[in-house]
């Protein structure tokens, strides 16, 4: 069996080194001519870091990533609402590790060529488009520059992991139209500084008006008592007709500073830490609404291409992650591929879906939300307003419905086949 994979991002790649590891042949295709390791923090969760140790790659995560050691919520002026520890410290089996994404996407990378071979992805081909039928599947590749036809390939799968602006999802549900704009620009970057908090700890900051988060990404700066500290600041924008998307656009810090002029905490100094920050990119915050599909035939969707959701809680990477692994577990699990795809989508796509809803209504940052509208906001103690308590269970209730409990992740298997 050959599998095609489109799109050589997280989830296509977890998909390839999964399949790679059970013996099925996958090669990966993918528009961008030269990879690069871009963007800035990301998050990896128990639910998903466990998926990719069963690939291997604990030894490598624990060179440059950071094993997060806790979640702090601070209201708008500052003070602590809510401490939550992260990973291994909250009693999961598995740590949570914040990372640079060019550095795991590289990671992926490198170590699916290494492992299927470097001819195995395919660069600078562009997906227009795919015919199937009974026996197999043909993908027409474009070159991402003129728009010519450059190949077409045939196939026995064709594994859709190209993204918010997914063709294989464009040429499945022809009418669905744009990306749903969540009123939301979140501005990014990374910046060496002094550690916050302990040096471990992720914090967000803020309600739904302005809100930022950091943490930091770099084992290596970690080492020399200093921190790779990643942030983003969302700052709502409500207009009909946001720009374009593009994980590299880089944004004038001028505006932000003054949007967060006053964020001068004891723990951090907002201002200081943007104005710092030598490339600051912006990016406005989509997803789509769920879909009641994804395998037709012979072609299936993985990861934001299925399921691009509002960045809370950081679920995008995680959720491309499990999607891959149990793409691999199924098609492992079944003799008829097609069987296979069917299963791994009944066991996928109803999570995935109620996660796409529910980072709609905020997920766990709903706390902060709580404390706005419940607090006064020059409040020294939080806890005279609203219980911890209360918050808590608002915090663990999201993570029951995303499927990473501490309980029932340690007591489930993982996509090992
Ligand atoms: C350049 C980049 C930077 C990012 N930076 C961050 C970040 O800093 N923080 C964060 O939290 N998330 C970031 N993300 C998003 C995050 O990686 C994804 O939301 C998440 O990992 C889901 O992964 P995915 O594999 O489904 O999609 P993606 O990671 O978006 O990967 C999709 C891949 O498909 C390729 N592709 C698209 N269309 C086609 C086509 N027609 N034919 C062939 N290939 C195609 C894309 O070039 C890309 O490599 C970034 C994504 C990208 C692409």
């Amino acid at each position: 069996m050959h599998i095609l994979i489109v799109g050589a991002g997280i989830g296509g790649l977890t998909a390839a080194l999964s399949l790679q590891k059970i013996g099925l042949e996958a090669t990966v295709f993918e528009s961008v001519a030269n990879l690069r390791p871009l963007g800035v923090g990301i998050n990896i969760l128990p639910n998903a870091s466990r998926e990719l140790i069963a690939l291997g790659l604990q030894p490598s995560l624990d060179k440059f990533a950071i094993r997060t050691r806790s979640m702090n919520y601070f209201s708008r002026r500052g003070k602590l609402a809510i401490s939550v520890p992260c990973g291994e410290y909250a009693g999961y089996n598995w740590p949570q590790y914040s990372l640079h994404r060019g550095e795991l996407h590289r990671l992926l990378l490198e170590t699916f060529k290494q492992r299927a071979g470097a001819d195995r992805v395919v660069t600078g081909h562009r997906l227009a488009g795919f015919e199937q039928n009974k026996n197999t599947v043909t993908a027409n590749f474009v070159a991402p520059s003129s728009g010519k036809p450059i190949a077409d390939v045939t196939g026995d799968l064709l594994i859709g992991a190209d993204g918010l602006h997914s063709i294989t999802r464009r040429c499945l549900y022809p009418d669905e139209g744009a990306p749903v704009y969540a009123g939301m620009v979140c501005f990014r970057g990374a910046v060496e500084g002094p550690p916050c908090i302990d040096g471990e700890s992720m914090i967000i900051c803020g309600d739904k008006r302005l809100r930022l988060v950091s943490y930091p990404i770099s084992k290596t700066r970690q080492e020399q008592g200093r921190s790779q500290i990643n942030w983003i600041a969302a700052v709502p924008f409500n207009t009909d007709k946001p720009q374009e998307e593009d994980w590299n656009k880089l944004a004038e810090p001028e505006k932000l500073i003054e949007l967060y002029g006053d964020w001068q905490f004891d723990w951090l100094k907002v201002p200081d830490l943007i104005s710092a920050t030598r490339q600051i990119f912006e990016f406005p915050i989509y997803d789509r609404d769920p879909l009641k599909q994804w395998t037709f035939g012979r072609v299936t969707l993985l990861g934001d291409a299925a399921h691009p959701l509002v960045p809370v809680s950081s679920s995008g990477a995680v959720q491309a992650i499990i999607d891959g692994r149990a793409l691999a577990c199924a098609l492992g699990k079944h003799n008829d591929p097609l069987a296979g795809l069917q299963a791994y989508e009944a066991d996928r796509l109803k999570k995935a879906n109620q996660l796409v809803l529910a980072s709609r209504k905020n997920g766990p940052d709903e706390v902060l939300e709580i404390v706005r509208n419940e607090c006064p906001e020059d409040a020294e103690a939080i806890h005279d307003y609203v219980s911890r308590d209360r918050l808590q269970s608002v915090i663990d209730e999201f993570k029951e419905r995303a499927g990473f409990g501490t309980e029932a992740l340690n007591n489930s298997p993982s996509y090992t086949f």
